[in-house]
Formats: structure tokens, C-alpha cells, sequence
């Protein structure tokens, strides 16, 4: 031990949720709502996660053509949203959860709306939330439970203790740093390419909807362009003249290693400069008059810790469109992957799924083997990698955070803080009277 302090314990939590993501929001939510006293704790200063400080444009997989598949809160996240941007998207959002011929195929995130909408929920249901404070080590004892965490925040070190944890931190830390078992990348540790997303404003939309793809790669001048990989870009508008952009492929992002993820953010930044030159020199008429409205304040990574759990989602299951009898939420989005060193495989044959089709997910996915009480929620479930390629939507995250939220209380109640213990028929039908859709 290099040195030793005492440091202030807070004791008056039932459920700590880290991380508040997609999944962290809902995590804490649903556990505040069930009576478990709550804290919701995020290291920067807005909730939302990926889908606020990330940029990241639009929803995807709420529904593929068929019936919307995430629901409870999600749906309510979903239409929250829709209603504080135009009363259009919210009537069309609203009605395509049970008539998909009138749901977009694309819904836009305002992340300034969409971080009202948070706080709403999560302070809504009475969990409280403490921004600008950072999960920094975890305290364990012998019988696999977590004792409590510790975080760095203005007030220096503080330890939270509480019954039941929950990791939404969407790269495994309180697992990690708590013993937990975990998987990082392919066999060699790589992992998926990173993207900075970033918004413009001042386009012309007129001609903007005149453009059905965007070709910006290969360029014609290399030494110009050194840091454009590809030509991955998707789009979504965002309001009158503003459009967001998910787009770029940082090569090499290690999400836990923070020189990695710095030095990546700096170049997200160049890249993003270069993005919008070539934007301008190959569509003129959209772009001329364009400008930055905004970076991401979040590097985007898309793959970190997946944690080992009861059950590891299989990509099979995916193929399978498997159903669980401990299902906890159901997936619509496709197999995802942005390995730029993939080799062609198997799976590349299998198409996004037909209208209606979707996966199951288990509740075992979020149990950790050998953590007593622990869950995890959103982007860290344990999962195969390609399916978690598909099933890391933020649609899926909010499915996935519900169920943890929700489980956690039922195990502060019942089961002596066990996660593992949990009446999984008393938690599915939980999940059903809130709205789930689950087989
Ligand atoms: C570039 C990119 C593009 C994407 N595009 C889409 C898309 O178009 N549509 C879609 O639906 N999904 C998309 N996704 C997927 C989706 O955004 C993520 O998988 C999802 O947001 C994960 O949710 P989460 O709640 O698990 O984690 P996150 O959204 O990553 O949230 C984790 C939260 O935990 C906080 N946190 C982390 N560590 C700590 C700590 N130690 N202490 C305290 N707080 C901490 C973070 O600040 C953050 O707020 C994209 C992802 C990426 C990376």
C-alpha cells in the first residue's frame, strides 16, 4: 500500500446506479420507482450519455418495420423526446408503436432535448443524481459483494455504500475494478473503430434531401484528406437547418486506455475539420455556408468491457431470433460491426431482420458470474461480439437498464441483495405491467 486516508462514507442508499447513459438513466429510474432509495452517479455533467454528450444523431432498432420492440420506459424516453421536438415526430412516434407503416424510419435526437428528458425521468421517479463525480475504485469482501464505491468528485474522495450496484458506465469499470470477469475486443484485444459525431448548421435542406448517400472516399487528394478512412457517414436532420453526423472511423480506439481515447479525441476534432472541407468541395449547393454547430464531448467508442455473465448471449441467438424463459427484453436492430480488420465470415450472410422479427435477452446476461450484488445494464451486457454489435443500441440499452433498475430493488426487498436470487417470474411480470414487450 503506497499511502493510507480517511476518507467521509455515505451510507444512506439501497441501489447505486454508475453511469448515466441510456441504460443508467432507466436503471435508475425503474429502481427508484419499485421504492428502492437510489443514487444515479455520472461523471460528467449531463445524463444521456452516448445519446447527449456523444452526438450520436439518431434512434436506431425501436422498431425494424414491425411493432416497436422496446417499451416500458423506453417508449417513454422515445416519446418525450419526439414531443419536445415537433408535434409531428411525436403523433408519428407515437402512432407507429402499433401501426409501423406511420412510424419514421429515422428518428432525430435534439441532445439538448434529450438531456431535459433524463432529468426528468430519473428525478421524476425520486432517484437523485450526482453530476461531475467519477467512479474511482471499489471496495469488495470476501463473499463477492461490493461494500461500497469510491468517487472523485469537488469534494475530493467520498465512499457510497449501498445493498445492490448497478455498472452502467458502458466499459465495465465497477466490474472491472471490483474482481468482475470481463472480455475486451477480439482475441487480440482489438477493438471496433471509434467515431467522433458532430453537428452542422446553416445547410440547405432543400437540397440536403436531394442526396440520397454520400460518397466523400476515396478523395482525390490523399495528403489533404490523411485521416479520412472510409466513406462511413450516416446522417439525420435535426432541426431547420442543422444535421447530425455519425461519421468517420477512428481506427485503433482503445475506450480504456486514456492516452488512447485523448489522443483519438484530438484527432476526432481533425478529422471532423476534414469531414466538412470535403463535404463542402463535393456538395457545394448543401454545404457551402455550412458550419460546425458542435463536436461531440464524448469520443464515440463503440465496443469496451463486456462482462461475463449467467449467460452469454450467443450470436446464434441472434440468428435464431432465440426467445429466453428469463427474457428481459427483446433487440430489432441488426448485426452491426465496425472492425475494419474483419475477415468476410459466416455471418456477413445474415441480413437485418424482416419487419416484426427480434431477439431475446436474458436476464442472465446482466448477472456477473461471481459478483453477489451487481448488475449491469446497456452496452456492457455479456455477449458475444457481434451480437452486442446489434444489441448496443440505446433503445436496447434503456430495455436492458429497466430491467437491472427494476431487479435491483426486487432483490434489495427479497433476496438478502442477491441478483442472482431474484423471482425472474415476479420480474418479468413486473416488466409486462409497465409496458415490456418480452416473449
Ligand atoms: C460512434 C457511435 C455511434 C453510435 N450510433 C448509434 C446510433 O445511431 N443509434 C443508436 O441507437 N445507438 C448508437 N450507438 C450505440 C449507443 O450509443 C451506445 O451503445 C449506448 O449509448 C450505450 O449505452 P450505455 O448506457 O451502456 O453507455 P453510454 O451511453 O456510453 O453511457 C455511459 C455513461 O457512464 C458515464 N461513466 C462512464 N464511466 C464512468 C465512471 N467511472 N464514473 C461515473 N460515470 C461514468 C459516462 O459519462 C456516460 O454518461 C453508437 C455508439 C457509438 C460509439
Amino acid at each position: 500500500m503506497i499511502f493510507q486516508r480517511d476518507i467521509p462514507v455515505v451510507d444512506e442508499y439501497e441501489v447505486i446506479v454508475v453511469g448515466g447513459g441510456p441504460a443508467g438513466c432507466t436503471a435508475a429510474a425503474a429502481s427508484a420507482r419499485e421504492g428502492a432509495k437510489t443514487l444515479l452517479i455520472e461523471s460528467t455533467a449531463s445524463l444521456g450519455g452516448m445519446g447527449t454528450n456523444g452526438l450520436v444523431p439518431f434512434w436506431c432498432g425501436f422498431s425494424n418495420g414491425g411493432k416497436l420492440v422496446n417499451r416500458g420506459l423506453a417508449q417513454i424516453v422515445l416519446e418525450n423526446l419526439a414531443k419536445r421536438m415537433d408535434d409531428d415526430l411525436y403523433k408519428a412516434v407515437h402512432e407507429g408503436a402499433d401501426e409501423p407503416e406511420k412510424y419514421p424510419w429515422r428518428v432525430g435526437i435534439d441532445a439538448e432535448q434529450l438531456k431535459r428528458v433524463y432529468d426528468d425521468l430519473v428525478t421524476g421517479y425520486g432517484a437523485d443524481v450526482l453530476f461531475k463525480t467519477t467512479l474511482s475504485a471499489v471496495e469488495t469482501n470476501e463473499e463477492g459483494e461490493v461494500t461500497a464505491v469510491i468517487v472523485t468528485n469537488k469534494a475530493g474522495l467520498t465512499a457510497y455504500k449501498a445493498k445492490v450496484f448497478i455498472d452502467c458506465t458502458g466499459e465495465g469499470d465497477l466490474i472491472a475494478w471490483a474482481g468482475g470477469k470481463y472480455l475486451l475486443g477480439d482475441e487480440e484485444g482489438n477493438m471496433q473503430a471509434g467515431t467522433l459525431c458532430f453537428t452542422l448548421v446553416n445547410a440547405d435542406m432543400e437540397e440536403y434531401h436531394k442526396v440520397n448517400m454520400y460518397h466523400i472516399y476515396p478523395t482525390e487528394n490523399p495528403e489533404e484528406y490523411d485521416l479520412i478512412y472510409d466513406n462511413f457517414s450516416t446522417t439525420a436532420v435535426l432541426g431547420s437547418s442543422s444535421i447530425g453526423f455519425n461519421a468517420g472511423h477512428l481506427p485503433g480506439v482503445n475506450s480504456i486506455d486514456p492516452v488512447s481515447v485523448s489522443q483519438n479525441t484530438i484527432k476526432g476534432r481533425r478529422l471532423v475539420e476534414q469531414l466538412v472541407k470535403r463535404l463542402k468541395e463535393k456538395y457545394p449547393k448543401i454545404y457551402e455556408n455550412a458550419r460546425i454547430g458542435s463536436t461531440a464531448v464524448t469520443l464515440g467508442t463503440r465496443e469496451g468491457r463486456r462482462i461475463v455473465g449467467d449467460y452469454v448471449l450467443k450470436d446464434m441467438d441472434y440468428i435464431n431470433r432465440a426467445s429466453f424463459s428469463d427474457e428481459i427484453a427483446r433487440n430489432c436492430y441488426e448485426l452491426d460491426s465496425h472492425d475494419l480488420n474483419k475477415k468476410q465470415d459466416d455471418y456477413d450472410k445474415y441480413p437485418p431482420y424482416a419487419p416484426g422479427e427480434s431477439h431475446g435477452i436474458p436476464y442472465r446476461s446482466l448477472c456477473p458470474v461471481n459478483l453477489k450484488n451487481v448488475l449491469v445494464a446497456g452496452r456492457i451486457i455479456s455477449a458475444e461480439r457481434r451480437v452486442l454489435g446489434a444489441s448496443r443500441i440505446m433503445a436496447t440499452c434503456l430495455s436492458t437498464g429497466e430491467a437491472a433498475g427494476l431487479a435491483s430493488a426486487l432483490a434489495v426487498k427479497s433476496n438478502n441483495n442477491d441478483i442472482h436470487a431474484v423471482d425472474v417470474d415476479l420480474l418479468r411480470k413486473k416488466l409486462k405491467d409497465y409496458g415490456a414487450y418480452i416473449r
